[in-house]
Order: structure tokens, then C-alpha cells, then sequence
């Protein structure tokens, strides 16, 4: 028998109307999902009775249908929209915090953070600085990775035990740095849903886009038709490898506008 599978999604930022996004570019209003959207899939999970799970909860591989609902960057709508959302349908959760970007525009604060915490969701780690992890020396992958968890630790006052990836890049050196700091898992943008083989320092997560129709969310929660996200991705990851990250990022809003 196959062993269980469980999708983990993952989520950025949601948008409220009236309210700006973070960034404007293309390629990251691509990844915000309108509160509305948003607030329909979770009603949808909860009346086909899914169980909405913390990444650490989904470790566990529990009976019965579920996922992992992930959010990126700790954007001010996790507190703001997601959270109500949330506990509305009686879902858990995980928030990935990039460390350095607390109190900034459109970011929770250092309060909001621990005020979504004490709302008993999880809250894990995306980096000091979102720099992406793979064109790092070891010095910096130390700062991303390790400092950004003792400063997150230090503001929760209770220890961080799940990372993920800025932009979803890693390989086998950031994964080992990673679990020497003492996370117990790492989720990355590797297509593909999770089971208790799958090695927890290279957890796969859907990504929920603005444009997911209802169907297409469906689909992603019942892990069928992974292949069309995968097929955009690997288009995605051609072009990194083509013209370099930096590059890729400054092309990224022209490829989308024409994809
Ligand atoms: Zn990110």
C-alpha cells in the first residue's frame, strides 16, 4: 500500500481591497490571492470537511483528509485576513517569517507577530533577508539561516523548529545547514506532495496563485494535475538556469505578461 500523501500549500501575501500589496511587480502580485478567493477556499476545505494543518501537525501524517496550509514572508494580511479566516473554519496553520522584514511597510511588526503566535498558530522561519540561499557562501547562508532562527526565537521566546526557502531555491548544502541549526524540517517550491518517505529537509508545497480558479484549487488540494503546475515551473526554472537569478527576477514580469 502507498503510504500516506499530504499536499502543503503554500500562500504569500492576500489582498485586501483598498490596500496595497508589498511590491507591485508582476511577478509578485502573481503569488497574492485576493481575500476573497481566499476566504472561499478555506470555506470550501471546511464544508468538504478538510482538515486544515501546522506543517508540524502534517509531519505526523494524521488519518483522514487534510493538508498543510503555509504562508510565506510574514506580510501584515497573515494577522490581518489570514488569521480570522483561519480560526473561522477551525484551521491551523504555519507562518514563515522572513526575520529582517518585521516592521516594515506592509510586514507584521514584532507585537503582530506575537500576537498571531499567541493565536496558537506556527510560526517558522524564511530567512533573515530573503536573499536566495543557493548563491551564498557559507557565511551568509550561517546569517540567513541560523541567526534569523535565534532572533525569531528570541522575539517568541520559544523555539523554531520549520524553515522554508526564499523564492523556493535551495540544494544539498542548504538543506544540510539548515538541519545542523537545529530545524527539524524544510519546505521548499518542489512540486510534489509530501508522505513519511519524503525527506523532511525537502518538503514540496502547491503554490495557491492569484489566478487559481475554484476548480484548479480543488484539483491542487486533491493533488490531482500537479503536472500543469510543474510544467509552469519548469518553464520558470529554464529560465533561472538560462540567465542567472538576478537576471531571472528582472525578466520575470515580462515572461509572465506574455506566459
Ligand atoms: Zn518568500
Amino acid at each position: 500500500m502507498r503510504s500516506r500523501e499530504l499536499v502543503f500549500l503554500m500562500y504569500h501575501e492576500l489582498e485586501r481591497p483598498g490596500r496595497p500589496t508589498c511590491q507591485a511587480a508582476a511577478g509578485y502580485v502573481r503569488y497574492v490571492v485576493p481575500e476573497f478567493h481566499f476566504r472561499d477556499q478555506m470555506l470550501w476545505l471546511r464544508s468538504n470537511g478538510w482538515r486544515g494543518m501546522s506543517v508540524g501537525e502534517a509531519l505526523t501524517f494524521p488519518k483522514g483528509p487534510g493538508l498543510a496550509i503555509t504562508f510565506d514572508d510574514g506580510c501584515e494580511t497573515d494577522l490581518l485576513v489570514a488569521a480570522p479566516l483561519l480560526k473561522q473554519i477551525g484551521s491551523h496553520a504555519t507562518f514563515f517569517v522572513t526575520t529582517g522584514f518585521l516592521g516594515k511597510s506592509g510586514y507584521m511588526s514584532i507585537s503582530q507577530l506575537r500576537e498571531l503566535a499567541a493565536l496558537n498558530f506556527e510560526i517558522g522561519c524564511h530567512s533573515l533577508t530573503h536573499a536566495y540561499l543557493c548563491d551564498l557562501d557559507d557565511k551568509g547562508l550561517h546569517r540567513e539561516i541560523v541567526e534569523s532562527k535565534s532572533r525569531l526565537e528570541q522575539i517568541l521566546g520559544t523555539i523554531v523548529t520549520h524553515f522554508s526557502c526564499p523564492g523556493g531555491r535551495y540544494d544539498l548544502r542548504t538543506a544540510r545547514v539548515v538541519k545542523d541549526a537545529g530545524y527539524r524540517s524544510m519546505s521548499t517550491s518542489r512540486i510534489q506532495r509530501n508522505s513519511s518517505s519524503t525527506d523532511p529537509f525537502g518538503l514540496g508545497r502547491i503554490a495557491v496563485l492569484r489566478d487559481s480558479t475554484p476548480s484548479a484549487f480543488q484539483a491542487i488540494c486533491e493533488g490531482r494535475g500537479l503536472w500543469k503546475s510543474k510544467f509552469r515551473a519548469g518553464v520558470q526554472d529554464a529560465a533561472k538556469g538560462l540567465l542567472g537569478n538576478s537576471v531571472y527576477d528582472r525578466v520575470r514580469g515580462l515572461l509572465i505578461r506574455d506566459a
